[in-house]
C-alpha cells in the first residue's frame, strides 16, 4: 500500500489554515493505483456479500460506486441535508461549528438489506457516524465500513461507531 500513499497529496491549509487535507485526486488519476485502491476496500467485504454499497457525498461516491461494482452490489447516495428531492430520513452531527445533516431516501434500503458504507476519509467520524446511522434508521443490515484514509488522532474511529471499520491507509492527521 506504499505506492497508494505516495498518490495522496498532503497539501497544507486548505480549505482553511491548519488543516492537511488529504487530496486524492492524482490516485484518482492513477489506472493502476486506482483499481488497488477499490479492491483494497472491497476485499475485506467480499464474503459478507453486500447487497448495497452507500457511499457518503461527494467523494464517497467516488468510493463507494465503484466498491458496489467490484462487489456487484447496488450503490445509493447518502447527500448531504436538502439535496435528495423525495422523502428522506436524516442524521445530523457535530461539526467544530454547529452542526450538518446527511440524508438518504426513506426507500433506498430495503429492510433487511446487507449494507455498506464507504467513504474516501474518516477525520474527526462525524460524517460517517451519521451515515451509518441513517442505514440503521432505514433498518438494513449494516455490515461495516470502509475508508480509504484514516486520519489517526482525531478519534474519529471511536465516534464513528461501526464496527468493523476497514482503513486502506491509516495517516495522522497534522502530517507528515
Ligand atoms: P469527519 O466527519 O470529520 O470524519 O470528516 C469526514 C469528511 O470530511 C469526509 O467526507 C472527508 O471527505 C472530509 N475530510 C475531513 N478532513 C479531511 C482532510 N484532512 N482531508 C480530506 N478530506 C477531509
Amino acid at each position: 500500500m506504499g505506492d497508494l500513499a505516495r498518490l495522496v497529496r498532503a497539501v497544507p491549509d486548505f480549505p482553511k489554515k491548519g488543516i492537511l487535507f488529504r487530496d486524492i485526486t492524482p490516485l484518482l488519476a492513477d489506472a493502476q493505483g486506482w483499481k488497488e485502491a477499490v479492491e483494497a476496500l472491497a476485499a475485506p467485504f467480499r464474503k459478507a456479500k453486500p447487497r448495497i454499497v452507500a457511499g457518503i457525498e461527494s467523494r464517497g461516491f467516488m468510493f463507494g460506486a465503484a466498491v458496489a461494482n467490484a462487489l456487484g452490489a447496488g450503490f445509493v447516495p447518502i447527500r448531504k441535508g436538502g439535496k435528495l428531492p423525495r422523502e428522506t430520513y436524516r442524521e445530523s452531527y457535530a461539526l467544530e461549528y454547529g452542526t450538518d445533516a446527511v440524508e438518504v431516501h426513506r426507500d433506498a434500503i430495503p429492510a433487511g438489506t446487507p449494507t455498506l458504507v464507504v467513504d474516501d476519509v474518516l477525520a474527526t467520524g462525524g460524517t460517517l457516524g451519521a451515515a451509518c446511522r441513517l442505514v440503521g434508521q432505514s433498518g438494513g443490515k449494516l455490515l461495516g465500513a470502509a475508508v480509504l484514509i484514516e486520519l489517526t488522532g482525531l478519534g474519529g474511529r471511536e465516534k464513528a461507531r461501526v464496527e468493523p471499520l476497514h482503513a486502506v491507509l491509516q495517516m495522522p492527521a497534522g502530517g507528515p
